[in-house]
């Protein structure tokens, strides 16, 4: 598996989401940003409203270098193992709108 990807997971099992993502942004070689899904809202508003995903956390964090970058989202399941994940649309668009170049899901 790619490092990156293994970092990723890794970001993941800190998630204290009940699905855990985590996502790397590396840029030039060089990881930029790590981030969870997380809670950033009241959950009484809708768990949509009130979670962000590790992707857009990550692309945040990482700010202007994001720019071009390669993301790497990791979802572990509930035994821990690696799950299979694809981005959400409001992800995708967000992760157009940074022009990243690839994005490796597990
Ligand atoms: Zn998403």
């Amino acid at each position: 598996m790619n490092k990156h990807l293994e970092y990723a997971l890794e970001v993941a099992s800190e998630s204290k989401c009940r699905h855990k993502h985590g996502a790397v942004v590396v840029s030039r070689g060089q990881v930029v940003a790590t981030a969870t899904n997380q809670r950033v809202g009241d959950p009484e508003e809708g768990w949509r409203k009130a979670h962000i995903h590790a992707e857009h956390a990550a692309l945040l964090a990482a700010g202007d270098r994001a720019y071009g970058a390669k993301v790497y989202v990791a979802r572990l399941s509930r035994t821990g193992a690696p799950a299979e994940s694809k981005p959400c649309r409001k992800c995708e668009r967000i992760l157009e709108k940074f022009k990243v170049v690839t994005v490796v899901w597990t």
